[in-house]
């Protein structure tokens, strides 16, 4: 939309017919007030503007567009009858017009002129938007480094003090203290390991190679070797299963991958359940020869204009974030995992009340006259 603004009505209708009789929108204002006022309403192309006007004459409405950041980029051509000497020229550029053209001028050139200004300015608001998107990117990772270094040195900080006291203890004769220590060192070692293996898969992933080793396997010994693992490291909670029986279901994929989401379901069900000692976890045989494995737990919860974003790289719930640790990788990895065995994902939560995250992946075709008998 091109803004046209001068005093004389019949200026302004025949601007207008030329205008739009070349496909341009127009909008116009009979005085340089007015023209400022429209223009910081509305998101205008360009503006003719009249220079000589009474009370605001066109220079001083450049200049006042200028100072506003909502009108400062859009190109400005003055048209003057009157005004036609250097003097006037050079303050019409000086007050940030783009252009200055003097009557009688020819129809053609003025549409040449606008459309390439119209241009320029387009392509200066995107390059704008491009680097405003650089420098997000930029602060993103910022951010990132620093939450990844936190959550880094904090295992790394325990270790030493552990080990330091395990020393201590050593030099006493206390052997048996001594070995605590070195155990408490070794979880932090592996939450360390954990960390860094969640890195290096998220960067695989971008580069398009986490790579998978497909087998056929019984999915209930996956399920098992999974709850053993957790329950080793969180002691005290219990794990029950329940639903469709996993006695001969086998599934072609990556057995480790694929207990990779599932210890990523169990272990977000315990961190973010601190309250709660339970968690289910629920068998169904989905449609079209899936299988459905759905992780219950009874903790915060998550509200639900927070639940589209969670399979996403890096995120993370902003109003836990101080309270649990983490890096928001955990289920951007269980997403592509699951994915990459054809499946889908995703999440039923109630705030405060817990939530359950699910996965569904196909069972193989070698396995589908076991599955009909059950
Ligand atoms: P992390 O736990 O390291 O932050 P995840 O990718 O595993 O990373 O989870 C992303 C976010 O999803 C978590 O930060 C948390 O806000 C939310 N979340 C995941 N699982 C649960 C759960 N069981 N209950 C509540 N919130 C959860």
């Amino acid at each position: 939309m091109i803004l046209i603004v001068d005093d004389k009505p019949e200026n302004l209708i025949a601007m207008r017919k030329t205008l739009e009789s070349r496909g341009f929108q127009t909008d116009t204002a009979l005085s340089g007030e007015l023209a400022l006022k429209k223009a910081l309403k509305q998101a205008y192309d360009l503006i003719i503007l009249d220079v000589q006007m009474p009370e605001m004459d066109g220079f001083e409405v450049a200049e006042a567009m200028s100072g506003h950041s909502k009108t400062k980029d859009i190109p400005i051509i003055f048209l003057s009858a009157v005004n036609v000497s250097k003097e006037f020229i050079t303050k019409g550029y000086a007050s940030g017009g783009r252009d200055y053209l003097v009557k009688p001028f020819d129809t053609d050139i003025l549409v040449l002129k606008i459309q390439t200004f119209i241009k320029l300015s387009r392509m200066q608001r995107s390059l704008q938007e491009e680097i405003e998107r650089r420098k997000e990117a930029e602060n993103k990772k910022n951010e990132f480094i620093s939450i990844a270094s936190h959550e880094l040195n904090t295992p790394l900080t325990s270790v030493k003090g552990y080990l330091q006291l395990a020393g201590l203890s050593l030099a006493k004769g206390k052997a048996e203290e001594a070995t605590t220590f070195v155990e408490r060192s070794k979880k932090q070692v592996d939450k360390l390991n954990g960390l860094v293996a969640d890195l290096l898969d998220t960067t695989k992933i971008e580069a398009g190679k986490l790579k998978f080793n497909y087998t056929h396997f019984g999915f209930a010994a996956l399920l098992q070797n999974a709850i053993d693992n957790i329950s080793q490291v969180y002691t005290g909670k219990n794990i029950t299963v329940t639903g469709a029986s996993l006695e001969n279901i086998s599934v072609y994929g990556d057995e480790n991958r694929l207990e990779q989401v599932l210890l990523n379901y169990l272990s977000n069900a315990i961190k973010y359940a601190p309250d709660s000692d339970h968690v289910t976890v629920d068998i169904s045989l989905a449609a079209n020869n899936h299988i459905k494995i759905g992780v219950t737990d009874y903790g915060i919860g998550i509200s639900p204009d927070r639940q589209k974003q969670l399979f996403d790289k890096f995120y993370r719930v902003e109003e836990n974030s101080h309270r649990f640790q983490g890096l928001g990788m955990g289920l951007y990895i269980c997403a592509e995992i699951i994915k990459r065995h054809q499946g889908t994902y995703g999440v039923k939560s109630e705030p405060g009340k817990g939530s359950t995250f699910h996965f569904c992946i196909p069972i193989n075709a070698q396995s589908e006259q076991q599955t009909d008998l059950i």
